[in-house]
Order: C-alpha cells, then structure tokens, then sequence
C-alpha cells in the first residue's frame, strides 16, 4: 500500500506544478467579420509535448486504483508515438520500466523522446500489428498492457475535475461567443471525442462535435454504418485514424465526421504554421481543414459564433518527416494545390 499511496501522490504533485495550457484565438480577419471566430487549444506546451500528456496521467492513475501496476511492474503500450512518449515520462516519474510498442515509421524525434526518458521501444512493421506484440510483451515480463485504445474514454474524467472540455469552455467565458458553434477533434483512441462531447451534454450546451478523420481510417464508415468489425489501411497522418475500430472511440457522441485527405491536412498544416508563424503538427492540420469547411458553412448560412479545436502537438516533432518536403513528396504526394485551395477559402473572405 505504501508504494501505491506514494505512487499517486507523485503524479498529484506532478499535477500540482503544472499549469493549463492557452487557448489561442487564430488571426483570421476575414472570419471574423463575418461573425465566425476561430480558436485552438495549444495542448503542446504540456511537459511531453502532447494532448496525450493529460491522457497518461489518467491511465496511469486509472491503473494504480485498479490494482493493475504495482512497485516493479513493467508498463507496455501500443502507441502511434505521443501517448508512449508521455507515458515514458509517467513511468520514469514513479521508477518504472517502460516499453513502447510502435509501427517502424513513427517519427525519429518521437522514438528518441521516449528513449530519453529512459523507455525502450519496440518497433513493428506495420500500424496492426502494434495490439499483439505489445499484450505478448506484457505477458512474458509480467507487466500490465496499459492498453490506451481500449481505457482512453473510461480513464478519462468527463464529468469535469480539470479535463479539457471544462477548461476550455471555462477559458472561452469572456469571448463574444462562449458557448462554441463546434468543437473540432481528430481520433487516435476517441478519448477526447469522448470527454468532449460527454461534457457537451452534460453541461447541456448547444455544441457539436466533428471528428476530422484522415483518409485510410476506419471510424468514418464505422461512424455511418456501426459495422465493429471493420478494418482498414489505416492513416498516414501520425497520431489519427486507425485500421480497426477501437474501443474507445464512442460513435454515438460524435456529430459530425468529416474524412480529410493526406494532401490537405498535410497543406493546413504548413498554412497553419505559416499564420502562426511557428510549427504545429499534421493532425492539427486534419482539424484545421475541418474547422476552414465548418466556418465556410457558417458564412454561408448567415450563421455566427465560435469553432474550437486543438493544436494537438508541435511541428518540431516531424522535422525528418511532415517538415521535409522530399519526405512529404514521397509519402503523402504534391500538397500545393491543397495549400492553394485552403489559402483561398481564407482570402476569400478578407
Ligand atoms: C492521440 C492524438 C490525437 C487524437 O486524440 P485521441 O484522444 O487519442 O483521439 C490527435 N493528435 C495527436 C498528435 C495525437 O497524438
């Protein structure tokens, strides 16, 4: 008991030192004149970088109160990168072994991170094949399979306690729209399309949410058919989309999915970064794809009010990859008609 207890009182002290992250209004003139105000929620000024920092913490504290880790367990994931690297750090933090689990293609800088933070990574050849290797693993050291994929929604506080649906319509309270029009999201494991749109409800706002779901995932068949055994050939788009459908992603408490190509989201995200005038990830790109068709609805229905999303990670994670324009012609294909096309949809309004 007594590790236990200390356990979870270094992730609250952990927590204690922490701040919350800025909820970042987008310089989009033309927007908002027409009454349509954009924001982003800046989850990459957590301590690992990521949205998934605040979804380690849960799992870890989730699996310390269920009796599933305890002094010497060695704590293995399946992870597209950003939850392993988090997780290494929560690991670290209580003097666990850590291994992640992760397709050959995750970012280099992602791989080092976890490595860092003194996990191991073990790579497999493809985006599938992650689930059994990591639950093999867990099984031959005796450790616990944390399993982000199928807890992500159940770990997670949706009712408030500091989640990120409460923090960001309390941080909207002061802006001419406070109750936002959308919210928009990508999914990985759908915990954060969960906690939102749970909230949502909860509070019985008159918000919807929209899933940006990159080409090649599954949950936007799955969303309009309710077929689980769906697979597919997954995303290219790091951090979003899957092959199968996943416990966790909730179908019933998403609005709206809105399929993005590679093309685009890998365009918003340079045309994003460019307005920003610093790097954000490609799945911030998907939801900014997104968030540019929602506001064009708007404006052409006469409707106002505000669109939320998240800039998910930064772009200094994808330097070797979304960031190299060789690497991106050969993954991904020719962007500049997609940026063209995005940077229209902006002027056009101005
Ligand atoms: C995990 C992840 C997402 C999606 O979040 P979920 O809550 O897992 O659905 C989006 N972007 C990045 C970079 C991620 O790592």
């Amino acid at each position: 008991m007594n590790w236990l207890h200390s356990a979870i009182s270094r992730i609250e002290a952990d927590y204690q030192r922490s701040a919350d992250t800025h909820l970042i209004p987008l310089p989009l003139p033309g927007f908002a004149s027409a009454g349509i105000d954009l924001y982003l929620k800046d989850e990459s000024t957590h301590p690992t970088g990521s949205l998934k920092h605040r979804l380690a913490r849960s799992l870890f504290l989730y699996s310390l109160c269920n009796g599933w880790i305890h002094e010497g367990s060695t704590v293995v994931e399946s992870s597209s990168g950003s939850t392993a690297v988090s997780e290494a750090y929560f690991a670290r933090l209580l003097g666990l072994p850590f291994i992640a689990v992760m397709p050959r293609s995750t970012s280099h800088e992602k791989i080092a991170q976890i490595a860092f933070y003194g996990g191991q990574c073990h790579l497999v050849d493809s985006a599938s094949a992650v689930y059994d290797e990591a639950r093999t693993l867990a099984q031959q050291t005796g450790g616990h399979y944390m399993d982000q994929f199928t807890y992500a929604e159940r770990a997670t506080d949706w009712r408030g306690n500091n989640n990120i649906a409460q923090s960001m319509f309390s941080q909207m309270a002061r802006e001419r729209f406070p109750v936002p029009r959308w919210v928009v999201v990508g999914a990985g494991t759908g915990g954060t399309s969960a906690t939102i749109g749970r909230f949502v409800r909860y509070q019985r706002h008159t918000t919807q949410v929209c899933v940006a779901d990159p080409e090649g995932s599954v949950f936007g068949d799955y969303h309009r058919t309710g077929d689980a055994t769906l697979t597919g050939p997954g995303s290219r788009i790091e951090g979003i989309g899957r092959p199968r459908v996943e416990a966790s992603f909730i179908r019933t408490l998403v609005d709206r999915m809105m399929t993005v190509s590679n093309t685009d989201s890998v365009a918003a995200m340079q045309l994003l970064s460019s307005l920003l005038g610093r790097k954000v990830g490609p799945s911030t790109g998907t939801n900014f794809v997104s968030m540019l068709n929602l506001a064009c609805e708007m404006r052409q229905r006469g409707e106002q009010g505000s669109i939320l999303s998240l800039l998910c990670d930064a772009g200094e994670r994808y330097l070797g990859s979304y960031f190299d324009a060789a690497w991106v012609a050969q993954h991904i294909g020719d962007c500049a008609p997609a940026y063209a096309r995005l940077q229209g949809q902006i002027q056009a309004l101005d």
